[in-house]
């Protein structure tokens, strides 16, 4: 920091650390919830002072969750959505920590600024979790969404099997179909001209 500052920058610690999560540096521009429609970061016209991945990479180092010598990441299996929630009203990472209650300790997910944004993590861990739900199928159904694809699957080939078998018969009926036509025209050939020579 002190070093930053005697090459020209002018702002404050706290100032810094906030600019520095601001995704416009890479050349994305945060859109707050509206309405039914929720926040997202989408790219702006301006040309990007860092590409992407290094903002990423400089966010996961923030977040602990990208290791660097010296420093210890912990995971809190109470806060596992650390790093991984946008805070929906001004954009930034929302962090998480422990409060100590009078008998225990209460989790939440925060804000860094001063939006104020707070969820309780058993909240927002259990939310996250049924959203996932959605997507995701319980291995059961999952097993048997299996079976009935393969069942499906192996009745069609069956299936496809017979009408191969009946296509051939029907096949072999029209050919000896055919050499009876050609016999029997051969046969009223000669005949016609049978009776020709006699006339
Ligand atoms: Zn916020």
């Amino acid at each position: 920091m002190e070093k930053a500052k005697e090459k020209g920058l002018g702002c404050s610690k706290n100032n810094f650390w906030v600019a520095i999560r601001n995704p416009i540096y890479c050349g994305l521009i945060f859109i707050p919830k509206y309405k039914e429609e929720e926040s997202m970061l989408v790219k702006g016209q301006h040309e990007p002072l860092i590409p992407e991945t290094l903002y990423y990479d400089v966010q996961d180092v923030l977040d602990g969750r990208k290791r660097i010598l010296g420093t210890k990441v912990t995971a809190d299996d109470n806060i596992p959505l650390r790093g991984f929630l946008i805070c929906p009203k001004c954009g930034r990472m929302l962090t998480g920590s422990a409060s100590k209650g009078r008998t225990q300790y209460y989790h939440y997910y925060h804000c860094s600024s001063a939006c104020g944004v707070r969820y309780k993590a058993k909240e927002a861990n259990d939310k996250m979790v049924e959203e996932i739900r959605k997507y995701v199928w319980p291995l059961s159904r999952l097993e048997t969404c299996k079976d009935v694809i393969t069942s499906t699957y192996k009745s069609k080939e069956r299936g496809e099997r017979d009408e191969q078998k009946d296509l051939k018969l029907q096949l072999q009926e029209v050919n000896s179909r055919i050499v009876k036509a050609r016999e029997l025209l051969v046969w009223r050939y000669r005949r016609r001209r049978l009776s020709c020579n006699q006339i």
